[in-house]
């Protein structure tokens, strides 16, 4: 199983970084031990003092795939549910100044936090799909599918040009903007099409 990653996928998130926006998707990935689920605490490592949540929707890949045509891509797509891309700030922008890989700051133990996957079937990929992550019950980030730079099947045909897609492969799609820092106490909540898809205490 693989974990997919794509970044600055919201043009209001890459400017609130100082990114330019990308041409084509900017995907990296994060190893299996990176998986944080079942609504388990999230412990806040000591080796970054910035640690921010990064809310995104997730996909889970259905049936294996190589270099797949955009037209078909949605059939890949088994389940759709929310997440958090966690990412060591500080590390990420250092390494980004040297030129270096940002590994260490995106795919460390338990940074991938899933919430429940929900059958593709439920919803309507013709309509934007809403989200939003509350910390301590205050609104921090939202968005919807319409506000991506580049949609699930673009994003699956760019994926899969370079790597096998397989089946229980999973694809952060990118965070909008309202990235922040957490804190030890802090309580995370996402909500995907306006329902409770995981919560997260930071510890
Ligand atoms: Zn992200």
């Amino acid at each position: 199983m693989k974990i997919f990653c794509i970044g600055r996928n919201y043009a209001a998130h890459a400017e609130e970084l100082g990114n330019k926006i990308p041409s084509r998707p900017v995907v990296f990935m994060k190893p299996r031990t990176a998986l944080l689920q079942d609504n388990k605490p999230f412990f806040l490592p000591n080796f970054d003092s910035s640690i921010h949540y990064e809310c995104e929707l997730v996909l889970r890949i259905g049936k294996n795939g190589k270099s797949i045509p955009e037209r078909v891509a949605h059939s890949f797509i088994h389940s759709i549910g929310l997440g958090i891309d966690f990412t060591a700030r500080d590390l990420q922008s250092e390494l980004k100044d040297k030129g270096h890989p940002w590994e260490i700051a995106k795919a460390f133990d338990k940074s991938a936090l899933l919430g429940d996957l929900k059958p593709v079937d439920l919803f309507d990929l013709s309509k934007p799909i809403h989200f939003s992550l509350h910390k301590n019950g205050e609104v921090v980030q939202q968005g919807d599918t319409s506000l991506m730079l580049f949609n699930f099947s673009r994003i699956i045909a760019e994926v899969s040009k370079y790597f096998t897609v397989q089946q229980g492969d999973l694809i952060y799609t990118g965070t909008p903007a309202g990235v922040g820092p957490i804190e030890i106490g802090d309580k995370l909540q996402g909500f995907l099409a306006e329902s409770l898809n995981f919560t997260c205490e930071i510890l």
